[in-house]
Formats: C-alpha cells, sequence, structure tokens
C-alpha cells in the first residue's frame, strides 16, 4: 500500500507530520533534540540535491545543446524561452503592485510596533551588507559577472550557476561546430555522466518524504518564537500569498492552454513533488534536478529543451521572487507613510524584473534583491526588519511559484517546438 502510494502524497504526508511534529516541539520544548538529531537529515538531504545541481546542469546542457543540429535552433529556442520568461515576469509584477495597491496592507500600520530582536536586526543588516555588492557595480557588471574566469571556480558554488550555464552553451555550441566523428566520444561520455546523475536523482527522491520531514519540523521549531510577528504581519503576507496563488491558479494556467493540449490538472499532478520541494527548500536551484526529471519524465518535455530551458530559467526566471519584491517594496513604503508615485510604481516594474533576474535561486536571495528595488524608490533599507519575521515562510511559496513558472515555460516552448510528448496517466501518477 505504501509503495504505491504516488510521490507527491508521500512528500505531502511528510510534510504535514513534519509541521505537527514541529509544533508538538515548540510546545514542548524539544528545542536541541530537534536541532541535534532531526533538522540535520533536512541539510543532509538539501546538500544531496545540492550536490547534483552543478554536474547537471552542466553535462545535460551540454548534452541538449550539443544534439541541435544547429546553432540557429538554439537562438530560436534561446529567443523564445527568454522573451517568455521577461514577459511571465513583468505580468507577475504588474499583479503584485495591482494587489498591493489595492489592500494598502502598510497603511495605518505602526512600523514601531514590530519589536526588533536582536537577531532581527542583524539579520537585516546582514541582507543589506550582501546587498551593497550587487549595488556598487556598473550596468554592465552582470554581464561580466555571467562570464567566467575559470571553470572549476565557477563550478566550486552553487550561486555561479549563471557562469556554468554559460561555459555548457559555449561548449555544447563548439561542439556542434565540429564535424561528428570529432565528438562522438565527448557526446558519449555526457550522455552517460547525463544518465547517471538523473538515476541519483531517482534515489535522493525517494528519501524526499523523510527528508521534507526534517526540513519542516526543524523550521517549525524555529518560528515558533515570532508567533506575534506572524499576526502582525498578516495583512502583508496574505496580499503576496494570493499574488503567488493568482499566478498559479490563473496566469500559469492561460499559457499552456493557448500553445498546449495539456491539461493544467495534469500539468499540475507532474509538477506537484518539484513544488513541495520548492516549498520545503526555499531553493530553486536545490529543486532543479527534480524539475528536469518532472517535466522530462512525466509532462514529457523533450531533454533537449528541458536541459536548455530550465537550469535557465531557475536562475534568472523568478515570477514569484519579483511578485513578492513589489508586494514588499510598496508595503515597507506604506509603513514608513510614503507615497509613491507612477514614476516610482515603474522603477519598481523595471528593478522587481531586474532583481529577480539577479537573484540566486537559494533561500532569502529575493531579500537580499529587495534591497535594490528599495534603494531605486528611496525607500529606507532597514524597513526589511518589519517583514523578516515572516519572510521564511513567503520565501517558500514564491519558490514554488518561481519553479512551476520554469515548468510551464519548459512546457509552452517544447510543444512549440513540436518537442512535448503525450504522457500517459501512468507516468503523470507515478
Ligand atoms: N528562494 C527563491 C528561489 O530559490 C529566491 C528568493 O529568495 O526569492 O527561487
Amino acid at each position: 500500500m505504501i509503495k504505491k502510494l504516488a510521490l507527491h502524497w508521500k512528500i505531502i504526508i511528510g510534510m504535514v507530520l513534519g509541521v505537527v511534529y514541529g509544533l508538538i516541539a515548540s510546545k514542548y520544548g524539544w528545542i536541541d533534540f530537534t536541532d541535534d538529531w532531526i533538522k540535520p537529515w533536512g541539510g543532509i538531504f538539501v546538500n544531496l540535491l545540492k550536490l547534483i545541481a552543478v554536474p547537471l546542469v552542466f553535462a545535460s546542457l551540454i548534452k541538449g545543446v550539443a544534439s541541435l543540429s544547429d546553432i540557429s535552433k538554439l537562438s530560436r529556442i534561446g529567443g523564445k524561452t527568454i522573451a517568455i520568461y521577461l514577459t511571465s515576469t513583468v505580468i507577475s509584477v504588474t499583479i503584485g503592485l495591482l494587489l498591493v495597491n489595492t489592500v494598502n496592507p502598510g497603511m495605518g500600520f505602526d512600523k514601531d510596533s514590530i519589536i526588533q530582536t536582536e537577531s532581527v536586526q542583524e539579520g537585516t543588516n546582514k541582507k543589506i551588507e550582501a546587498a551593497k555588492d550587487v549595488k556598487g557595480s556598473g550596468p554592465l557588471q552582470f554581464l561580466i559577472d555571467v562570464v567566467p574566469t575559470n571553470i572549476f571556480d565557477a563550478a566550486s558554488n552553487n550561486r555561479n550557476m549563471l557562469q556554468v550555464i554559460f561555459f555548457a552553451i559555449f561548449f555544447g555550441i563548439a561542439m556542434v561546430m565540429l564535424p561528428d566523428g570529432k565528438t562522438t566520444y565527448v557526446k558519449g561520455f555526457f550522455d552517460g555522466i547525463n544518465d547517471i546523475i538523473l538515476q541519483i536523482v531517482d534515489i535522493i527522491m525517494m528519501a524526499a518524504p523523510y527528508g521534507v520531514f526534517a526540513l519542516l519540523g526543524g523550521l517549525v521549531v524555529d518560528f515558533g518564537a515570532s508567533a506575534d510577528l506572524f499576526i502582525a504581519l498578516a495583512k502583508y503576507s496574505a496580499t503576496v500569498i494570493v499574488g503567488l496563488l493568482l499566478m498559479i491558479f490563473v496566469v500559469y494556467p492561460i499559457i499552456p492552454k493557448i500553445f498546449t493540449k495539456m491539461k493544467y490538472k495534469d500539468f499540475f499532478k507532474g509538477i506537484m513533488p518539484a513544488q513541495m520541494l520548492a516549498f520545503s527548500t526555499s531553493s530553486s536551484a536545490a529543486t532543479l534536478p527534480v524539475t528536469m526529471e518532472r517535466c522530462e519524465d512525466h509532462l514529457g518535455v523533450s531533454e533537449e529543451v528541458s536541459s536548455f530551458v530550465l537550469p535557465l530559467g531557475a536562475t534568472i526566471n523568478m515570477d514569484g521572487t519579483s511578485l513578492y519584491q513589489a508586494v514588499a517594496a510598496v508595503f515597507i513604503a506604506q509603513a514608513y507613510s510614503m507615497d509613491l508615485d507612477m514614476g516610482q510604481q515603474l522603477t519598481i516594474v523595471l528593478t522587481a524584473t531586474l532583481a529577480s533576474i539577479g537573484a540566486a535561486a537559494v533561500p532569502g536571495a529575493g531579500m537580499v534583491m529587495l534591497v535594490i528595488v528599495l534603494g531605486a524608490i528611496g525607500v529606507p533599507t532597514e524597513g526589511l526588519a518589519l517583514i523578516f519575521g515572516v519572510d521564511r515562510i513567503l520565501d517558500m511559496m514564491r519558490t514554488v511559484v518561481n519553479v512551476t513558472g520554469d515548468a510551464t515555460v519548459a512546457t509552452v516552448v517544447a510543444a512549440t517546438e513540436g518537442q512535448l510528448r503525450v504522457v500517459s496517466e501512468e507516468e503523470l501518477m507515478s
């Protein structure tokens, strides 16, 4: 019976049990026990996922690009992908802005009513510091950063995923340009590596229900103390959550409807395990291997498309993050009793789009980049402290949207390229 349960059910059960455990542990003060004996398993699980991110992106992209018959196909798929990514991000920022300007969660909110504990202050300062490095650079710094000076250096840090992507695409293009006979062995090598890594993903996923149990159990214990903050910021959080739900249940279903024959319900079933992991890990990068596996094996996206569209999406397409940044920026401005004019709202659209592209696919990155949005509209960055208490939970939710957005675009790009296989009910559910 247990064996037959679909993976997403097992993961949901793990999540629910994790939350229940966390609540009980907070109530009875099992904090040390949880820190010592439960949390590490969540850490191990996330580490395993991160461990394969770089080799997976590397092998699958090289394989993907090298299997293209010509470079023009790559530029066509690439252009299409980036155009849809940008459009969906601008749509999501706009939804966030419309919502926050309607709900006005920060109006009449006394910013001094939030008690700033030492850890909140410390956390806020850290985010502001981290953002300084990004802010102090010129307009083309982003492009300079994409080109690595040393591939081993780049591959040694998951934050440099865009650099790894750059090198892999470059490598793949060179392979396409060479006559077939010269690259046979290299192609075979990367094909093999790719298959091995996908097998590793399958193995790791067997541990997913236990991993999410430990992750969520540990998180609930951490949050136990800040229940007051949760309540104080409920309106702000609700605005972000409504926006995120609109993306998942209104915007994303419309896009595949235009381009594919796939029912959104089926899409949802197929991608759900990746969404659960996005929620539990708060990291698009850590979820990437599973997003790829789900898209290929359970949604029917060809490897050629998924291996290009998804790693790129995990790093540059963050619809949930950009929506959150728009709502948070306006909320903080309102809490400081600042009125934002049309020009400032448009600045939010532009900076939140860029900031979400620049945000690393790791927990809390969206908040670091929020500093840039705040700076651009002249809102004090100290305002981050106001939303700090609820950021983790919103991070979990916006990461689900980020990952769903990537998978939606992968499906659409595959469909327009004639590379979306019709999957069986069994493939969908397994
Ligand atoms: N955690 C998000 C992600 O990995 C980024 C963010 O902080 O918004 O997609």
